[in-house]
């Protein structure tokens, strides 16, 4: 999907709300969901921007883009 322009330079994307993490190179599905998180302000990234460092912070993975890219590992 087209990155929010506040994440051209990130593919992990938190949510403070929740504590859940997305993928952005696995969110297609689910991009309604990423657009209400840019709108509520609530998003942060991380630094290095990745999973290991997202989990070091206390998130988790969002369960559709875990989905999403299980799906594309099966294709692969
Ligand atoms: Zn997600």
């Amino acid at each position: 999907m087209e990155r929010p322009t506040r994440f051209e330079h990130s593919r992990w994307v938190g949510d403070k709300r929740t504590w859940v993490v997305h993928d952005l190179d696995h969110a297609d599905d689910h991009a309604d969901a990423i657009a209400e998180l840019m709108d509520a302000r609530t998003y942060l990234s991380f630094g290095p921007d990745t999973l290991p460092e997202a989990r070091n912070r206390g998130y988790r993975l969002c369960t559709q883009c875990r989905a999403a890219a299980s799906r594309e590992d099966a294709d692969a």
